[in-house]
């Protein structure tokens, strides 16, 4: 899917970050600015990790019904994916979030908030970078660490610069 091979939206990365610092709230915030902003398809997908934002709101405020009913809007937005897209791991989101009702389900209404928060995983990315050439202002191309110019030539290796990804 084409769709998935651009990069991430600034605040969608934001909002993976919120996320694995199981900040649901904040993560739902950010993510509903890069849908907002995004025209693109792939905005279904932030739509998608948005409402799993949500559902794991809903569990760490007990809230058992929403919990349920965001989860299932949740799996209509991310079904669809490739199992990678944009570098996010959608399928071991699917597969996790997954975990998460399943416990939700046994726990029940009456126990929900006896939920084991260990359960939240980490959603994975790869974050690409865009390189423009210093020297013509090219997007450059990039190949496990080595950065070219298609225009001019120009070269390096992108472990030279971590300093200004810190
Ligand atoms: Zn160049």
């Amino acid at each position: 899917m084409e769709d998935c091979d651009g990069i991430l939206h600034p605040k969608a990365v934001e909002g993976l970050k919120l996320f694995n610092e199981k900040k649901f709230f904040e993560t739902h915030e950010e993510l509903e600015t890069a849908w907002r902003d995004e025209p693109g398809k792939v905005r279904e997908l932030y739509q998608g990790i948005l409402q799993a934002a949500v559902t794991c709101l809903h569990v760490t405020r007990g809230n058992y019904d929403g919990a349920l009913k965001v989860y299932e809007r949740s799996m209509r937005w991310l079904r669809n994916w490739p199992d990678v897209c944009r570098g996010i791991d959608v399928e071991k989101l699917r597969n996790d979030l997954e975990a998460v009702i399943l416990e939700v389900r046994k726990l029940g209404r009456e126990r929900i908030l006896e939920f084991d928060t260990s359960l939240f995983k980490d959603v994975t990315w790869n974050e690409k970078r865009i390189w423009i050439c210093d020297r013509c202002g090219a997007r450059m191309h990039e190949k496990n660490c080595k950065v070219s110019c298609p225009n001019c030539g120009n070269r390096f290796d992108c472990s030279d610069l971590n300093i200004y990804f810190d």
